[in-house]
């Protein structure tokens, strides 16, 4: 059952409070404070969590301390019940106020993101679920086709009969049906079982002497037991992965746990088979593939010590680990890792957070780190490890730019004549082309030839984005969706609606009317129905079954396509001139890997940059690789601006229904800024927003700007403060913001 509080069998008085004895109990529900309850029958241990009544309701909480008293003591009422959860720890409590504090989120919320898993308070009982079965049914219909596929489509998980149903669109009968014929499995089981034991002393790979050496260190690291963050600096195929496993399994050896971070879903399939080889089990899975049973199971088993290795996305990072010794946080740059909605958190940096509380160990790896982590390691904070040669026979592609002022283009085609040749090379040689695009869509622009209208979402300040494969316009900010009109909805004109620019399917379009006799696959993450389509996808292409991907930023992100020998970039410009403070360092940093997706078997790869402007100092540093000379001009540009990484940041969006009193908010906002300038800070605007209009909510910007060291979060708590906020406006606060649309 239920293992008691981990700190040693000794009790301390503070950590447990008999029946009747008030206790302070933190909730889910957004209120400003704790509330006092009477510990139920039995007592309760700090950190427990617990249902209580509130109203006509029971809600979750957490015992947080003694309770403030304070009021009329017959009035209290009781908890409810303690769940038969292994109660929250000490340091995931001092965890969860840090990023209260960091981010300015209020506690309930923080709660909330710590127990994103159904049925906590469920007792671990039997249920029945539903696996895949052998036989075939006696005759197949769509509906049992698709519970069929979803069984396949998930690999062997176990379902309950509600998610089973509701997965395949179908009634629990219709389950039931195929449970009676064999071809879908019943089984009692408990509710949430063990991981199965990982082995970290099954043989791992030979390792260079570059590898060996950078493993060395990072276990001699694990087993000093202390806080200490390494930013493992490798080029794609360096054999990163390989290196920070065998951190994973030093710290598995101590019986710590480890979590390792990947930015994208569509990368576990392949780590979670090297996983499997290298410790003979699969790890946990935490990620919004995951159903929700298997998130309850995570949850729990973290939480008991049961799960020994999770690999997942940013907010595996609020798992109740036991005893956590060492995050993994792979391609560290990835913007992925910094949640822009709910709590503003980047979970790069409250993993770094989090392992300074527990002491574990952090591992940033990544081929190019942000020049936050770079700058950390130049200033000794972090431990840096560079792995500098690709393994094997692989060596890092050539890079070259064509230059499209010198090329013949054809209105309305984006592959030039110097990369159709080189395409056209790889073909003959039975080898793979990436071309690259970042635009989803058709066509970022539907223009009107007669009047000059460019179709716009009604709800947003953005244009619509011609999706050819849906036959459909859609608002990349809000996602509607509306069909592709015939006649103009501004001037009434027929047929004079034509596309502007290209996206990944007008390219798609181009290459086979230029390739005709290549296999074509596209890879963009709204081409597929299912995280897992996308992944067998991947699979596939990595075969060998294409000649041509054409990809967006999905494909920049570390799949290993072996027969892929030359990248072709369409437009290296494209997100050269944002307003972002970003714009060179992330140019940067995705060309770069974009490349590296060239030449990682025994061929060597080329990568081909089409640009206007080769001689720009980014395009240069990227074609040369001399990335420390990059860093070093883009971070002595930061310092003379005072931006990150050597000034603080804050972006403050209002929102509402109307745009006047959100105006007249940031105005007073700005008239006010006393506490700012205590700090020696300074506000931006109030001006609209980038995007001034989403999901019909005008939105305005402020900008906060802090010396490096001044303490931004106390100074924007004191300055909004005393705002009332009336009606429908909102205000959010995004400490250190990555995105500033
Ligand atoms: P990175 O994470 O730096 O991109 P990986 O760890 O994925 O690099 O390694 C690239 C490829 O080289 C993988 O297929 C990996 O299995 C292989 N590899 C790396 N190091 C070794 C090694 N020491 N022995 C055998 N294969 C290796
Ligand atoms: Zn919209």
């Amino acid at each position: 059952m239920l293992k008691p509080p981990t700190r040693g069998d000794a009790v301390s008085a503070q950590e447990y409070f008999d029946q009747g004895e008030l206790v302070a109990v933190l909730t889910t529900q957004p209120l400003d404070r704790t509330l006092d309850y009477k510990a139920p029958e039995g007592g309760c241990f700090l950190g427990a969590f617990v249902e209580v009544p509130l109203g006509p309701r029971k809600v979750l909480g957490v015992v947080w301390g003694p309770g403030q008293g304070g009021f009329d003591l017959a009035k209290a009422r009781s908890v409810i019940r303690v769940l038969e959860v292994a109660p929250m720890r000490e340091e995931m409590r001092l965890f969860l106020g840090k990023v209260a504090d960091y981010t300015l989120t209020p506690m309930p919320a923080m709660l909330r993101l710590a127990t994103r898993a159904p049925g906590l308070g469920d007792p671990p009982s039997m249920r029945k679920i539903y696996r895949l079965g052998s036989a075939e049914p006696d005759r197949m219909t769509d509906a049992r086709t698709r519970v069929l596929e979803v069984l396949r489509d998930y690999g062997g998980l176990a379902f309950t009969l509600k998610e089973l149903a509701e997965q395949a669109g179908v009634t629990s009968s219709v389950v039931k049906g195929l449970v009676k014929q064999g071809a879908v499995r019943e089984e009692d089981s408990p509710r949430d079982l063990p991981y199965p034991r990982l082995d970290p002393d099954l043989p791992g790979k030979a390792l260079t002497d570059d590898q060996a050496a950078a493993v060395a260190r990072l276990q001699a690291g694990q087993r000093s037991g202390d806080y200490g963050t390494t930013l493992l600096k490798g080029v794609t195929g360096s054999g990163k992965t390989e290196v920070y496993l065998e951190a994973v399994a030093e710290a598995l050896r101590m019986g710590r746990q480890a979590l390792v971070l990947l930015p994208e879903i569509a990368l576990t399939a392949e780590f979670l088979t090297r996983v499997e080889a290298r410790f003979g089990a699969r790890p946990a899975e935490w990620h919004s593939g995951a159903t929700m049973t298997e998130r309850r199971r995570v949850w729990r088993m973290v939480g008991q010590g049961e799960a020994q290795l999770v690999v997942g996305a940013r907010s595996a990072l609020f798992l109740p680990f036991r005893d956590l010794g060492l995050v993994v946080v792979d391609e560290e740059h990835d913007t992925s890792y910094k949640q822009e909605d709910g709590v503003h958190y980047s979970a790069r940096d409250m993993a770094v957070l989090r392992a300074s509380i527990c002491g574990a160990r952090v591992i940033l790896a990544s081929a190019t780190p942000s020049l936050e982590s770079w700058a950390n390691a130049e200033a000794g904070k972090y431990e840096r490890l560079d792995l500098t040669s690709r393994f094997g026979a692989a060596v890092l592609p050539e890079m070259k730019p064509i230059d499209m002022r010198a090329e013949q283009m054809q209105p309305g085609t984006w592959i030039s004549p110097s990369l159709r040749q080189a395409v056209r090379q790889r073909i003959e040689r039975g080898e793979q082309s990436l071309l690259f695009i970042n635009r989803r869509g058709y066509a970022p622009v539907t223009l009107c030839r007669a009047c000059g209208e460019q179709i716009a979402c009604d709800h947003c300040d953005a244009r619509m984005v011609e999706h050819r494969f849906l036959k459909r316009l859609m608002c990349h900010q809000c996602g509607e969706t509306k069909p592709m009109p015939d006649t103009c909805p501004s001037c009434g004109v027929e047929g004079k609606l034509a596309p502007v620019g290209p996206g990944i399917e007008r390219l798609a379009e181009e290459a086979e009317a230029t390739f005709p006799e290549a296999k074509i696959a596209m890879l963009s993450s709204d081409l597929f129905g299912s995280a897992r389509a996308l992944k067998a996808k991947i699979e596939e292409i990595a075969e060998g079954d294409a000649d041509i991907v054409i990809g967006t930023q999905l494909v920049a992100k570390g799949h290993n396509f072996p027969k892929l020998t030359l990248v072709g970039v369409i437009d290296a410009d494209l997100s050269l001139h944002g307003a972002d403070l970003r714009a060179a360092e992330r140019t940067f940093q995705l060309m770069r890997q974009v490349a590296g997706r060239a030449g990682r078997a025994d061929k060597p790869g080329q990568a081909l940059l089409q640009t206007f402007q080769p001689e720009h100092p980014v395009i240069r540093a990227i074609l040369s690789g001399d990335e420390e000379g990059f860093w070093k001009a883009e971070a002595a540009g930061r310092q003379a601006a005072g931006v990150p990484p050597y000034g603080r940041m804050a972006g403050i969006v209002l929102s509402g229904p109307e745009v006047g009193p959100v105006f007249d908010i940031g105005n007073a906002m700005a008239r006010n800024d006393a506490p700012l300038r205590a700090i020696d800070a300074q506000v931006f605007g109030p001006a609209p927003a980038p995007i001034a209009r989403i999901r019909g909510r005008h939105r305005v910007r402020l900008l906060v700007k802090a010396p490096k060291g001044a303490p931004i979060q106390d100074a924007i708590a004191r300055w909004i403060a005393p705002l009332r906020l009336k009606g429908d406006i909102r205000l959010t606060v995004d400490i250190d913001p990555q995105s500033f649309y």
